[in-house]
């Protein structure tokens, strides 16, 4: 059983370590704290990131931020307009709590009123519902939307059991693309020995299909308690890997580069056969524009977003 509460944070942006695609900045931002999706790969179940003492409950217990856009509007003031936000990096943004509590729409109506580029990462077609607030955004500044998917919905339902199904995210990449909003795919994670190249050309051409611009991949990283969790569900769904498994990851978080080398040799490959960029903007420079000053002549205040959250919330 889901339990859902709502928490007040001290700070929503955390600064990424590296700058990439040519933005001056890159921070991530994740609306809720916890995520129903449960995949069992989840990476963000470690000791690191996980704030509970029964870590499990980080698929069941979900947080949502109600002060974020406040404290988002606080920190846009401060930021360069070309520093990329990231939304979703630890949770998805349109998991089921997002249906409740529209703390993922009320972020980027913030977003909007700055100009800031923005990158969302997602498994949910939930998105869809935020489209006219997407559109204005990739237009007036620039947007990407990736969403990851690791497998058809045959093997989706085991990884995955709660996230919607790979083929309603293509048709959710399809729905946005047609809109012209700039839409990608991560293959991610990597499983070894399981995503395969096969598995990898196949999303590659659904995505094309859809309307994806863009590819990139990721390795399965495993650690402490995720690592813990992953083992016993490969040794119950793949048990002749089981020992494969445990070796790769005795001294190491990710499997050793041979293995999403040849993948990602691949992708490459493939991607630029279609016309695909491998990186978020590829060839599409961010429209970053000039901050406008009518843009802050509406000064807002804390209980202004309490309204705009409560206003969402059903
Ligand atoms: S969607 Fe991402 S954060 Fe949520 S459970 Fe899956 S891997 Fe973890």
């Amino acid at each position: 059983m889901i339990k859902y509460e709502i928490i007040q944070v001290q700070n929503i942006l955390n600064r990424h370590e590296d700058n990439f695609d040519g933005f001056s900045a890159v921070y991530t931002l994740n609306p809720y704290k916890g995520c129903e999706h449960a995949c069992q790969y989840c990476y963000v179940l470690s000791e690191k990131y996980v704030p509970y003492k029964k870590k499990e409950e980080f698929f069941y217990k979900i947080q949502s931020k109600t002060n974020a856009a406040f404290l988002l509007n606080e920190s846009l003031k401060k930021i360069p307009q070309d520093a990329l936000i990231m939304i979703g990096s630890a949770c998805d943004p349109y998991q089921p709590a997002e249906t409740k509590y529209k703390n993922t729409r009320s972020i980027l109506e913030v977003i909007y009123r700055y100009k800031n580029p923005v990158h969302i990462m997602t498994k949910s077609d939930l998105i869809l519902q935020d489209i006219d607030i997407l559109s204005k955004i990739s237009a007036a500044s620039f947007l990407a939307v990736s969403f990851s998917i690791m497998s058809d919905d045959e093997l989706s339902l085991i990884f995955e059991p709660r996230a919607p199904k790979p083929s309603k995210r293509f048709k959710a990449m399809e729905s946005l693309s047609s809109k012209g909003i700039r839409c990608g795919v991560a293959i991610s994670p990597l499983c070894p020995y399981i995503v395969n190249k096969k598995t990898v050309k196949n999303i590659i051409a659904e995505a094309n299909l859809s309307g994806a611009k863009y590819v990139f991949s990721d390795d399965l990283r495993l650690r402490d308690i995720n690592k813990e969790r992953f083992f016993v569900f490969v040794k119950k769904f793949y048990p002749k890997l089981s020992g494969r498994y445990e070796i790769m990851y005795s001294k190491r978080i990710s499997p050793p580069a041979i293995f999403s080398k040849k993948i990602n040799e691949m992708i490459e490959k493939i991607s630029a056969d279609m016309g695909m960029d491998t990186t978020l903007t590829g060839k599409t420079l961010p429209k970053i524009k000039k901050i406008q000053s009518e843009l802050f002549e509406e000064k807002m205040e804390p209980q202004d977003f309490t309204r705009l959250t409560q206003e969402k919330s059903f």
